[in-house]
């Protein structure tokens, strides 16, 4: 038995399913999930010490690899004068500032602890500033787990054949209107049959939850349309896609601005954080200044705020991104060329730093029920074969793959090596 699956073992009696969140546990894929010792760069290390090259990044956050010196010495620095203060620094405004100044159409923030703490608290702004209760999100889109929001989600849900859960109440699904990516008709329809009742529209602007989904030529346009139209709040839910694709999010690169953006990962540099803002007036609405009740006794915790702020000074520098936006790319033509060598059918997707692999000979996949159709036993055949040469993807097939700063040219190359043997095995 590998130390890994000792471990395993040992969490089961005491953590249920062994993880503290489900996509960890290698169900979908099968076997036991790596415990992991240390990590440095675009690589981690099990606890029997294999090397391991890494694109999950934490789910997101490491954009700069792991354990980036800056980030860890402003941590360190910033712990030193204490870890909880539930009184406010100028770390915080120091981060909300910098926020605001790269995120387009953000006059205001509020940093919470969580991506879910994020989404949930901008759809209760969003109905309490509309008046209204019914919201619209995507199918195969995962915006954590609220309530409102674990209704036909991606991700874990997916993963986990649990699309929308047991204890989210009927009546307040009810309320969570769920339409098709990338099918601007059936949003349109949507709002001519119940606009006056939309407080607000939820979307990834590219869709990182059921593997990776980039937005249709018009989809995020008519998205805004819409809202504007029928004085519904648009959600961009940039808690993934935030500074992936630049400074300015994907709003910034697909030029569509959202009323309110929520975001996290990356910007906590790998402590928790979530934060959510937006228009001045929507985001005045928020208690202490306006009747929209949302709290929390670690929000702005001041380490997570050093190391929010340690990573935006990195990934501000000139230069910064193309070389990340150049490796994403070639990794993606090489798995392509690779699996057409072996004569496997398999597509990719990817946008910004993100990425993702489908196991399909339809020529693209654009959407929900696409990724559904897509063969997951040879996924998990595929994922399998990786890990045992030292790669590690995310263990489901419904997640993207995201780059960082530290994957060099040689990672790239080795991974497209294992992955050209990868596809060779049935
Ligand atoms: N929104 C999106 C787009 C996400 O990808 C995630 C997490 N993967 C969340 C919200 C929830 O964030 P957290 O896990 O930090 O609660």
């Amino acid at each position: 038995m590998s130390t890994s699956e000792q471990l395993f073992e040992r969490a089961q009696r005491h953590i249920p399913g062994g993880v503290n969140s489900p996509v960890r546990a290698f169900k979908a894929v099968g076997g036991s999930p790596v415990f992991v010792e240390r990590s440095e760069g675009a690589w981690f290390y099990d606890c029997e010490g294999k090397r391991y090259i890494d694109y999950v990044l934490s789910w997101g956050p490491m954009l700069m690899g792991h354990n980036h010196p800056h980030v860890r010495e402003a941590v360190i620095r910033q712990s030193e004068k204490g870890l909880s203060f539930g009184a406010p620094t100028e770390l915080e405004i120091q981060l909300a500032d910098r926020i605001c100044e790269v995120m387009p159409g953000m006059d205001m923030v509020r940093m919470v602890n969580s991506g879910t703490e994020a989404t949930m608290s901008a759809i209760r702004l969003a109905r309490g500033y509309t008046g209204r209760d019914t919201i619209i999100k995507f199918e195969g889109c995962y915006h954590g787990h609220s309530d409102s929001l674990l209704v036909k989600a991606g991700s874990g849900a997916l993963t986990m054949g649990v699309p929308s859960s047991p204890g989210v109440p009927a009546a307040l699904a009810d309320y969570t209107m769920t339409l098709t990516y990338n099918d601007s008709d059936e949003l349109r329809r949507a709002f001519a049959e119940h606009g006056d009742k939309i407080a607000c529209v939820i979307v990834e602007p590219v869709v990182g939850n059921m593997n990776c989904i980039p937005p249709q030529p018009g989809f995020l346009e008519t998205m805004r349309e819409m809202c504007s139209a029928h004085g519904a709040v648009l959600i961009m839910d940039e808690v993934m896609t935030g500074f992936r694709f630049g400074l300015h999010g994907a709003q910034g690169h697909y030029g569509i601005e959202a009323d309110l953006t929520c975001l996290g990962k990356v910007i906590g540099g790998g402590m928790p954080v979530g934060a959510f803002g937006g228009k001045r007036e929507i985001m005045e609405q928020i208690a202490p200044l306006g009747p929209v009740y949302q709290a929390g006794t670690l929000s702005g915790n001041p380490i997570a705020m050093a190391a929010g702020l340690a990573t935006l000074e990195v990934i501000s520098a000139p230069g910064f991104y193309e070389p990340v936006f150049a490796r994403t790319t070639a990794l993606c033509t090489g798995l392509e060329k690779a699996a057409a060598a072996a004569g496997v059918p398999f597509t990719t997707n990817h946008s910004g730093t993100m990425f993702g692999g489908f196991f399909t000979d339809a020529p693209s996949v654009t959407n929900y029920s696409q990724v559904m159709a897509c063969d997951t036993a040879a996924f998990n055949r595929f994922f399998h074969h990786m890990l045992a040469q030292g790669v590690y993807l995310a263990p489901a097939s419904y997640e993207a793959g995201f780059m960082s700063s530290a994957h060099t040219d040689a990672d790239i190359e080795a991974t497209i090596a294992a992955a050209a043997h990868a596809f060779t095995q049935r």
